[in-house]
């Protein structure tokens, strides 16, 4: 269902030091994919206004942590309470800037939530170890927060890509500065809203809505000390080339092209709907979204499947926006290109109608492409909507043998009614998150996140266990009280 837009502009400004201030660099106006219809503005800081905030950032960051993890954890569970209390009206909200269904806002913010609770149990499960390691000597881990971290946020989940670091971050001791999608602004406000309401101490969470200026401006600062990223594989290089050159740690999740391999003993209800929701849902802008079909063998009727599931879908009610009118002309012009390279369009969106009122929208409707040639554009680009590319393969050999050479890595999946053959491709395809007959295989807490090759730069995911490492240092301490003096370094 479309959500409900805002009923007056709202305003996305700058969080520092605790207040909400307007930014002195500049204006920017933001619009609903939905109608194209103003409903806020962003400003995005002077410099001077980003050197008070990481300066505040930073006095407020050694009080923070100092204390326990519990007293940290309390504000958090707050901030669930209160993201639980509004979550139909922040879910309007995401889903008005971002032109989702209301149903993916609200998906997408308890997906969020789910990584919130996550970080409430740090403090029982990281509870590190302590080991009498020799006659009255022990070694112990200490987990110790970084000081102030940086994370850049991509448009196409205001809420959820940002609450995969939140909570863990600053559960682990951290002062926070988050640079949120300037095509997204407006939600990053109301999240940061719930927080400061929880009672989140000020300058523990700083805001800073605006664009690449911003970013490279907060990478080069000394006193941010890791660099969290999620967004296009172009922009994840750069940021992690920047932020590494410094010697900085950095963690840059990038863009993906999700192969699923779809063979003839698949399940035909399971794998169509599947495989439609999987490249339709978020209107195909998601970086777990199906990109291309590694068509095994004979599966027309399983492709018929698909194509019924798809058609059956209606703009607005059960699908939504892209998020700009030049997104849409790259869509139209990458399913013209393909017709060119061969390809035939078995199911086309470019002419589907938008809903009723929402003309001025940038609308398109599912598109699957068939015959599509491995290496062509279609195959190899981050299209970024919902466009299918089916490839006709002979055997799982060469579907493996495709999915494994992608530059890409983040997901693939398999519907298939056979354990064997599932059990291959769960070990040949190189993706960090696996499938099988399941078509967003996004991992569930407490299993993390994250893909391989152009997916991802640096190392471990970005939630999970695997994150508390990123965001924390691990101190070691060997402790010895008792003076013996027949002892050696060793006792
Ligand atoms: P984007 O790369 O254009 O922008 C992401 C962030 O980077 C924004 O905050 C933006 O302001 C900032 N930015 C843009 N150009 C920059 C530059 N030159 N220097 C520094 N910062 C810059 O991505 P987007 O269009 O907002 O999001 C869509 C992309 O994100 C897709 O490629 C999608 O696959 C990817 N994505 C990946 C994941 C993942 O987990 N791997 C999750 C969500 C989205």
């Amino acid at each position: 269902m479309i959500a409900k837009l805002p009923k007056s502009d709202i305003q996305a400004n700058c969080l520092i030091a605790g207040k909400w201030v307007r930014g002195e660099e500049s204006l920017t106006p933001i619009h609903s994919p939905y109608n194209n219809q103003k409903i806020g503005e962003a400003t995005e800081p002077s410099r001077a206004q980003i050197e008070a905030a990481l300066q505040a950032a930073s006095a407020a960051q050694k009080e923070w942590a100092k204390l326990p993890i519990k007293e940290r954890s309390k504000i958090l569970f707050q901030f669930r309470n209160i993201l639980i209390r509004d979550l139909d009206e922040i879910s309007h909200l995401k889903a008005s800037e971002s032109g989702k269904t209301f149903e993916e806002g609200k998906a997408g913010l308890l997906k969020g939530i789910e990584v919130l609770e996550f970080a409430l149990s740090i403090q029982n499960l990281d509870i590190n170890g302590k080991l009498e390691v020799s006659r009255g000597v022990t070694c112990e881990y200490r987990r110790e927060p970084l000081g102030v971290v940086l994370n850049v946020t991509p448009f196409n989940f205001p809420a959820m890509v940002p609450m995969w670091t939140i909570p863990i971050a600053i559960a682990l001791g951290n002062s926070y500065v988050w640079k949120p999608s300037e095509k997204t602004p407006l939600t990053s406000s109301r999240i940061a809203s719930a927080l400061m309401e929880a009672g989140l101490p000020a300058g523990i969470l700083t805001v800073l809505p605006g664009g690449s200026k911003t970013v490279e401006h907060l990478i080069d600062h000394p006193i941010i000390q890791a660099i969290g990223f999620v967004g296009s594989t172009k922009v994840a290089r750069i940021v992690y080339e920047r932020g590494t050159k410094l010697g900085k740690r950095v963690l840059a999740l990038g863009g993906a092209k999700n192969h699923i391999i779809l063979l003839p003993d698949a399940n035909p209800e399971l794998s169509g709907i599947g495989i439609s929701d999987s490249f339709t849902g978020c209107a195909g802008q998601r970086c777990m979204a199906a990109s291309v079909l590694l068509a095994v063998g004979n599966v027309d009727v399983h492709i018929e499947k698909i194509i019924a599931r798809a058609s059956s879908l209606t703009l607005g009610d059960d699908m939504g926006a892209i998020i700009s009118k030049a997104q849409v002309e790259f869509l139209k012009s990458s399913i013209d290109q393909a017709e060119k390279d061969g390809a035939k369009v078995i199911l086309d969106g470019r002419k589907t109608a938008p809903p009723a009122g929402m003309s001025a929208g940038n609308w398109i409707g599912p598109t699957i492409l068939d015959h599509v040639k491995p290496g062509s554009n279609a195959h190899t680009t981050e299209l970024f909507g919902p466009v299918l590319s089916i490839i006709r393969v002979k055997d799982l050999s060469e579907a493996i043998a495709i999915q494994s050479t992608s530059a890409y890595g983040n997901a693939c999946s398999v519907f298939t009614s056979s354990g064997a053959m599932a059990d291959r491709v769960t070990r040949e395809a190189r993706a960090g998150m696996v499938g099988v007959n399941v078509g967003v295989p996004v991992p569930r807490e407490p299993f993390s996140f994250g893909g391989v090759r152009a997916s991802k730069f640096g190392h471990g995911d970005i939630t999970g266990m695997h994150s508390l490492d990123f965001w924390s240092d691990v101190k070691k301490i060997t402790t010895k009280w008792e003076m013996q003096t027949d002892s050696n370094w060793m006792s």
